[in-house]
């Protein structure tokens, strides 16, 4: 997983390069570097650390060139160094690459290459690209059977084919994994490379210039106009316009479509860090996800023509991570709702295990970059098996969009910070409309007044949100107290159950603090052996009919020396319990999108408290778009 960013036009490369660089951190930032052409040289510039390591420690700025390529790092063969970093250069120079992906036949292919006298510096899987593009180049140029066999095999409807493409097609035809490619030539001025598969990739247009990016956020400053690049699709992009081209190296028209993101919306607005600004966005985030999918208090969603809801006789909620949680968290309202058995799975498993899915199932899948390695496989595999696939997804255009028979959007806006926050609340809120609109088309018109009422509900939970984050302080203080601690534990029943996991996972992931949850009744079938004097923990009761049961849990904590903190929107006032954070009433099957806002405001403010990079914690990037 990692940034690319490439650029080919009349204004000076770096600039370009390092801005779209800085944007992508999120997706990788243990090492950096870019390679530009310079006079039919290739420079590289690159170091293990952060984007701002290679402009600290190298002259960028007198670097002149228009052309280049470059890449911000998530390591997976190879550890983080110098020598890793991306770009690669071939043996002998010519051809450098970035690469974002796996190339799980790396240790064949290089033996390939040894055995025909390369050697390869790095640890990583990546070197392999620019020498076996060398390669083929030279196999192409100096062996006129082999020349003629490939024009044969790839290009018999494109007569003036460019070898350094029919190279790199070559290449990738040896590669099993995932990569997107961008490969410059030393000796083709003005133009890049590109070739893609199941790693994300766009180019940007512009006038009398074009961009590559993983996503469109690193470019937008440039251009709001993007081609989306398939699966198998390669490219030769120059100044004055791009060529795309299948598998088989037949030119293809792609389609340009314009995206309404502003740069603007990519960045902090005043806010020290893009989470805290991504948990204020919450209230307008929430509400245009809800957009036009409620029209006067029912359900409208077209997207969704066509399905057969009736036929279904189970759903399967598949996705990782905080994307997981959020299945978690409507997963019963699919039931209680539209009466349809329904089993939330993490993506990393469903994917291995021979679910038992046929025509009669409905998978929906959930991803805010829409290019989670894991999830994408899980789609494959449902679609394969004759699945119905709805998609829940943030980023326009992505790899789920277009593998998933249908979409539905979230309309959260880019998401930075790694740790996700706005994205959550919009796939609750989504998910929440889908279960509703499966209730309206199975059960038929005798729901219609109790939709009604739960589309009035969900319509107020925006301003309701809003009222949350007005007392952001009393997180801010509690986060004061808590700190220090250890450990962390998060609790609840039913939907609160779920909010507590997606705080644990909050906590854990941005503050390093040890932060588990369990439901309520299962602490004393075991962790509860973990409570000793002062442990904080946070409760969350939400739900009328089985709130008293949830604070009787908290009560054998308590007694147990837990410090609690209770988050509730009912009037449970019980003296012994330290902390009483209140939310506004509103309708259990909904709660989880308030109960979740103080626990993402906790998290933040802990680890502002200890000094963290809240935006790029440890270990963590921000869409997983390797296994
Ligand atoms: N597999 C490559 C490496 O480890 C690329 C990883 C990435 O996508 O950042 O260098």
């Amino acid at each position: 997983m990692c940034g690319i960013v490439g650029y080919v036009g009349s204004q000076r490369a770096v600039p370009v390069l390092i801005n779209g660089l800085l944007s992508l951190e999120y997706r990788g930032y243990d090492s950096a570097g870019l390679a530009v052409l310079n006079n039919k040289n290739i420079d590289v510039f690159k170091n293990q650390g952060r984007v701002k390591n290679l402009t600290d420690n190298f002259d960028l700025d007198s670097v002149a060139s228009k052309v280049g390529i470059a890449h911000t790092r998530w390591a997976t063969h190879g550890k983080p160094s110098d020598l890793n970093a991306h770009p690669h250069l071939d043996n002998s120079k010519t051809f450098a690459v970035v690469h974002n992906g796996i190339i799980e036949n790396y240790d064949k292919v290089k033996k390939f290459l040894i055995a025909n006298g390369y050697e390869l510096y790095s640890q990583t899987d990546t070197e392999v690209i620019p020498n076996l593009v060398h390669y083929y180049y030279n196999k192409l140029t100096n062996d006129v059977e082999f020349r003629q066999a490939q024009m044969l095999t790839y290009s018999t409807r494109y007569s003036s084919v460019d070898d350094v493409l029919l190279a790199l097609r070559c290449a990738t035809g040896d590669l099993t994994g995932s990569y997107a490619i961008e490969l410059l030539a030393s000796f083709s001025p003005d133009q890049v490379y590109i070739a893609k598969k199941d790693s994300p990739m766009v180019v940007g247009s512009g006038e009398g210039e074009n961009f590559i990016a993983s996503d469109i956020p690193a470019i937008l400053q440039h251009t709001k106009n993007f081609y989306f690049i398939e699966d198998g699709e390669l490219g030769i992009v120059k100044p004055d316009g791009v060529t795309f081209f299948n598998g088989s190296l037949e030119k293809i028209n792609k389609e340009l479509k314009s995206i309404e993101w502003d740069a603007e919306a990519s960045e902090k607005n005043g806010f020290d860090d893009y989470m805290l600004k991504e948990i204020f966005e919450q209230p307008r985030a929430i509400r245009e996800t809800i957009g036009t999918s409620i029209v006067d208090n029912a359900i409208a969603l077209p997207e969704l023509d066509g399905v057969d809801f009736k036929k279904f006789n189970m759903i399967y909620i598949v996705a990782c991570g905080t994307a997981m949680h959020a299945g978690l968290a409507t997963k019963s309202i699919f039931e209680n709702l539209a009466h349809i058995p329904t089993i939330v799975d993490m993506a990393s498993e469903f994917r291995y295990r021979n679910p038992l899915i046929d025509d009669k199932t409905l998978c929906v899948f959930i991803s805010q970059s829409g290019e989670t390695a894991d999830t994408i496989a899980a789609l494959k595999l449902a679609k394969e098996q004759g699945a119905t696939t709805i998609s829940v997804v943030n980023v326009i255009g992505s790899s789920i969009t277009r593998v998933s028979d249908y979409v539905l959007y979230t309309h959260a806006g880019p998401e930075i910070a790694v740790a996700s926050t706005k994205a959550f609340t919009c796939q609750v809120t989504t998910l929440s409309i889908l279960a509703m609109e499966i209730a309206s088309k199975r059960i038929g018109s005798s729901i219609d007044s109790k939709i009604k009422e739960l589309c009035k509900e969900l319509s107020h939970i925006p301003d309701k949100v809003k009222e949350v984050l007005d007392n952001a302080d009393e997180m801010k203080s509690l986060a004061k107290e808590l700190y220090k601690s250890k450990d962390v534990y998060f609790t609840g029943r039913g939907f609160d159950a779920y909010v507590a996991t997606e705080g644990a996972l909050k906590l854990k992931e941005i503050s390093y603090i040890h932060a588990d949850s369990y439901p309520s009744g299962e602490f004393k079938h075991g962790p509860i052996a973990l409570i000793e004097k002062d442990v904080p923990v946070i409760g969350i009761a939400t739900n009328e009919d089985i709130n008293a049961k949830t604070v009787s849990n908290l009560l054998e904590l308590l007694t147990r020396g837990a410090n609690v903190t209770l988050v509730t929107n009912q009037k449970i006032e019980n003296p012994e319990i330290q902390h009483t954070v209140k939310i506004p009433e509103c309708s259990p099957l909904f709660a989880s999108i308030l109960a979740i806002v103080p626990l993402q405001l906790l998290s933040y403010y802990v680890a502002k408290e200890k000094g963290l990079d809240v935006d790029k914690p440890r270990n963590l990037a921000k869409s997983v778009t390797v296994e």
